[in-house]
């Protein structure tokens, strides 16, 4: 959907007229690079009605990376706006599923050399499925041998998507890999790679530690991160922003947040009413488990605190194997 100009000039408004000290606006689609000229004219006007306020204003965005060439990676450079790259790894694995209508893969079409000579420190997020996940190993090693090493690896849990045991035995193997191959960058002081399942295990086992629970969901959703559509409607982030549903709207950019609303929803996604969920009590990884995607559970079932097994099966393999690979690296004790 596109957004007018109008709409744009008052989320700009918004944007820089809120409280906070300094703002990060993330661009998604879609494909944002679709609307390319949109784009700078947004960061330019933001950057100088930010500046008027001094307020600190950053950018990043969400792309898949088609439509990168020389002159916009400058651009992108110069203006310090970095982005998440969504890429499959090798062309057997990207092409399964990230086709154009007439059925053609992107793949060909995304060069990785090129987005490397400027951002060789992106995270790259594969979507991981049963289909793919046997090339996973190689798609890491595959965006490794561009420098690319900041692999976001969270595998799409969706009841829509069908992982059998054998598909997580799979994993599991796949896993064990990239854990070994984690441990031998960083104890040979190669440039480390950094994949979620390990942060996440050692931001579990930090918590734990420190008898923190784990206090909702990670990404901040509904405290300090809003998603705003093309319409100027405010959501409590951009999943939500991207499944338009008016259930989910917490207010727009002409009258702000309505307090009840957030704090009606905020209600909802408080840790405390997850455990209310018999299996955590007894579950081995609650140590490390941030409840998954709220949006996506609210997708899945109308309701955020509804976690498919899928989910919790991902992490009963991925936890105890970026354990093991903290220890490998001794990061963490043998007996944490
Ligand atoms: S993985 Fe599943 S069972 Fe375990 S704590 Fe998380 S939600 Fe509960
Ligand atoms: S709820 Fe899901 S999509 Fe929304 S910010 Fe959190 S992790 Fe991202």
């Amino acid at each position: 959907m596109n957004m007018s100009e109008g709409v744009m000039l008052q989320v700009i408004e918004y944007i820089v007229n809120d409280d906070s000290f300094m703002v990060h606006v993330q661009f998604f689609g879609g494909e944002p690079l679709i609307r390319w000229e949109q784009l700078q004219e947004f960061v330019i006007i933001a950057k100088e009605k930010a500046k008027i306020k001094e307020k600190n204003i950053q950018f990043g965005m969400t792309t898949n990376g088609t439509l990168l060439d020389e002159k916009k990676l400058t651009w992108l450079k110069e203006n310090n706006i970095s982005f998440l790259l969504s890429h499959d790894g090798i062309q057997k694995a990207h092409d399964h599923f990230r086709k154009y209508a007439n059925g053609r893969g992107s793949f060909d079409d995304i060069d990785l050399a090129l987005i490397s000579k400027y951002f060789p420190d992106i995270q790259i997020r594969p979507t991981i499925t049963p289909e793919t996940i046997e090339f996973f190993a190689d798609s890491v090693r595959f965006f490794a041998r561009f420098g690319f090493r900041n692999i976001a690896t969270e595998p799409a849990y969706e009841k829509s998507v069908n992982w059998k045991e054998t598909d997580f035995q799979k994993l599991a193997k796949v896993y064990e890999e990239l854990a070994s191959m984690y441990a031998k960058a960083k104890l040979q002081g190669e440039k480390p790679f950094i994949f979620k399942f390990i942060e996440d295990a050692r931001r579990g086992i930090r918590n734990q530690k420190m008898n923190i629970k784990p206090a909702g969901f990670l990404c901040g959703i509904g405290k300090n991160s809003y998603g705003i559509d093309a319409m100027g409607r405010i959501y409590p982030c951009q999943r939500y922003a991207s499944n338009l549903d008016p259930r989910t709207v917490i207010g727009d950019v002409w009258n702000g947040i309505e307090k009840d609303k957030l704090e009606n929803f905020w209600w909802k996604i408080k840790r405390e009413n997850m455990k209310s969920f018999a299996n955590c009590k007894e579950c081995k990884v609650a140590f490390a488990c941030f409840g998954g995607c709220n949006a996506c559970n609210y997708e899945e079932y109308g309701d955020p605190l509804q976690i498919h097994e899928n989910f919790c099966e991902y992490l009963r393999v991925a936890i105890p194997i970026g354990v093991k690979a903290l220890k490998a690296t001794k990061e963490v004790e043998n007996g944490d």
